[in-house]
Formats: structure tokens, sequence, C-alpha cells
């Protein structure tokens, strides 16, 4: 006899669960957050701006779900603490950790890069999710159960073509390290009941990453779109919402056997 239920849908909900989003004021992060609360979590919506942070909250509750929000800078230990301890003081659990907050930086080549870009996508992409981790895992150990979920990058799994002047390598060592950080928490932290795993989403347009990267002229941008297009697979770029249903997924007991593994959403770009 299974000690595991029969497949029903049932297996996706996440009622009852507590859900921290980070960098959910925007883009992916309130897709989400609001695919959390539809699959019933209560979310705590938390960004660095405490008022987008906020409307998400806001139109997650307006949309009848249930979601707190909070101002935090992941790439302070205090700001951290504070977020993780304020979500377990106001809701008494913390069952999942979107780890999504992240930027990138103009996307200069290795040789001209400045030593203070490293410095600042470094600090928020990879010491933001390893401090947000740190912070949830002694709740998580606690009760023997948790899903950390960190958002990878496609750039994280291989170089980007210098032509696409859209990725630097700020930003692919970043997102690479938070893939090895993946495997290695799942490997650390299995026998506690807790999963961690990646997506690496492929070119998801229409959220505000490296907007300061991204040429000015209309022209620039087409020829930018025409060529990420011919560049896909699927001859397409990604929408936001599109990534929903695997986050869910992830998060949920339908992935109950599933830790470690980074998944590439990209239209089949890493699969050439
Ligand atoms: P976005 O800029 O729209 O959203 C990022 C959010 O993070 C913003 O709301 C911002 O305020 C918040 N943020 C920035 N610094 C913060 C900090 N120090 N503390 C807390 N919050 C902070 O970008 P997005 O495209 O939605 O990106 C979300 C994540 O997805 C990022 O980690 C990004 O690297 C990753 N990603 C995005 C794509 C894509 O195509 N959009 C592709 C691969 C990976």
């Amino acid at each position: 006899m299974s000690q595991f239920p029969a497949f029903s849908l049932e297996l996706f909900r996440l009622d009852g669960q507590v859900a921290l989003v980070t960098g959910s004021g925007s883009g992916l992060g309130n897709v989400f957050a609001r695919a959390l609360a539809v699959a019933g979590a209560t979310v705590v919506s938390a960004d660095i701006d405490a008022v987008s942070a906020e409307s998400t909250a806001e139109e997650i509750r307006n949309a009848g779900g249930k979601a707190t929000s909070l101002i935090v800078d992941v790439s302070n230990p205090d700001s951290v603490s504070a977020m993780v301890n304020g979500t377990i003081k106001e809701h008494g659990r913390l069952d999942i950790l979107i780890n999504n907050a992240g930027i990138a930086s103009p996307a200069h080549r290795v040789h001209e890069m400045l030593v203070s870009d490293w410095d600042r996508v470094d600090a928020i992409n990879t010491r933001g999710v390893f401090l947000c981790a740190k912070a949830v895992l002694p709740q998580m150990m606690e009760q023997k159960k948790g899903s950390i979920i960190n958002i990878s990058s496609i750039a994280g799994l291989a170089g980007v073509s210098n032509d696409l002047s859209a990725i630097a390598a700020n930003y692919s060592a970043s997102k690479g390290a938070v893939a090895t950080f993946t495997k290695q928490i799942a490997v650390e932290y299995g026998r506690d009941g807790i999963r961690c795993n990646a997506i690496a989403p492929g070119w998801h347009l229409g959220t505000q990453l490296g907007k300061e990267a991204l040429p000015s002229s209309e022209a620039e941008i087409n020829a930018l779109l025409a060529k990420l297009q011919e560049l896909t697979p699927m001859n397409r770029t990604g929408d936001p919402e599109e990534l929903a249903g695997l986050l869910v997924y992830l998060a949920s007991d339908a992935a109950s056997f599933m830790t470690g593994q980074v998944i590439a959403h990209d239209g089949g770009w890493t699969a050439w």
C-alpha cells in the first residue's frame, strides 16, 4: 500500500500553506505570487519597493486570495531576517520560498565591466538568494517540510552570444551560482523534508529586468526581438504567465520526489 495519495489535481493545491515571494512587486514575481494564491496559499509579497509589493498583495486580495506585503532588501541580512520573522509572526508558519528578486546591469563585456556592477548584481542575485534560504531553513526544518524555488536563468546554464548585447557575465555567473546553490541545498536538506529546485527562464519579455541594457531605438529593439525569436526553436519569446504552472507544480506535493533540479523554461533555447 502506497504511503502517498493516488494522483488527483488536489496534489497541486497549496491550501493552508504560507508562501514568501521576493521581488514580487513586478514581472515574474507578480505572476508567481498570484499563481500561488490561486492554488490556495497565503502569500507574503516582499519587494524593495514597498508600494509595488503591496499592490501585488492587493491584486491577490481583490481576486479573493490571501496576501500581505513586506518591504525587504534581499542583499541585507537584517532586512531578510525581519522579513522572515515578520512572516512567521503574522502567519505562524512558512512552507514555500520563491527566491525571485534579481537584477541585471548594463551588458558590458568582461574586460570593460565595472567592478561595482559585478558586486551590485552579485549582492542581490547570489548573496540575496543565500540570505533568504538561510533565514527560512530553520523554520522549514522545524516543520520537517518546505519547498524552496530559486529563479536562475538560461544564462546560468551556458554562455549567451554577445551579439544580443543583453546578458553580461556578472549576471550569468550569479545565475550559475544560483543553479549550483540549488543542488547543494537539495543535498544538504533532503533528510529534513525540504526540497529545493530552480527554474531557469529563457526570454520572458514585458518585465522590468535589464531595461537599462536594452537598446533605445525601436528599430534596434525589433532587431533584437527578431534575433531572439530566430534563436528559439519555438520561434517566439515567453510570456511571464506561462511560468506559473511550473512554479506551482514545484511548490506543491505533486512534485514530492523532485529536488535538486534546474528546469529550463525557454521554448527550446537550451535544446539546440
Ligand atoms: P523585474 O525587474 O520586473 O522584477 C524584479 C523585482 O525584484 C522588482 O520588483 C524589484 O523591485 C525587485 N528587487 C530588486 N532588487 C531587490 C532587492 N534588493 N530586494 C528585494 N527586491 C528587489 O524582473 P523579472 O524579469 O521579473 O525578474 C525576476 C527574476 O527572474 C530575476 O531573478 C531575474 O533574473 C529572473 N529571470 C527573468 C527572466 C526574464 O526573461 N524576465 C529570464 C531569466 C531569469
